[in-house]
């Protein structure tokens, strides 16, 4: 399964886990009570069973709960012919490496892609590589 599947799966079932253990949870207390009041073994039995299927729905929730995922987010490095100044954009449809992109806001010449590739994104957290940027300026710069 792709992270983006898995990622979409998750969002999915976490809610209705969510509910039916609640549900369930209920149902169990419900048939405890019952059982107290009228001393019917049938409601002890009950909930015996409701208490089995409120803990496979509790763990099936944790172990949803504890998939991590790392989304990735496309940029592309577009960097100066002429001067070397670069900078990282987001990625969007139909580029490629080579492509010329716009014009350099330091010297006006052309700038070309020269890399396109990915970066992690921490669940809950902006986009992170800009010590990647450094790296690159600093190393090819004029
Ligand atoms: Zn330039």
């Amino acid at each position: 399964m792709s992270e983006e599947k898995l990622y979409e799966f998750r969002r999915r079932w976490l809610p209705v886990y969510l509910v039916l253990l609640i549900a369930l949870a209920l149902v169990t207390v419900h048939l405890v009570a019952m059982y107290f009041f009228t001393g019917n073994t049938n409601y002890a039995n009950l909930a015996v069973l409701s208490c089995l299927a409120a803990y496979f729905f509790y763990s099936g929730f944790q172990r949803l709960r504890r998939i991590r995922l790392t989304r990735r987010r496309v940029v592309e490095l577009v960097k100066c012919t002429e001067c070397g100044y670069s900078e990282e954009r987001g990625h969007s449809a139909g580029d490629y490496v080579f492509k010329v992109k716009g014009r350099c806001p330091r010297c006006g010449a052309e700038m070309r892609v020269v890399a396109i590739y990915s970066v992690k994104l921490e669940e809950g957290k902006p986009a992170a590589g800009s010590a990647q940027i450094d790296f690159f300026t600093s190393r090819r710069g004029p």
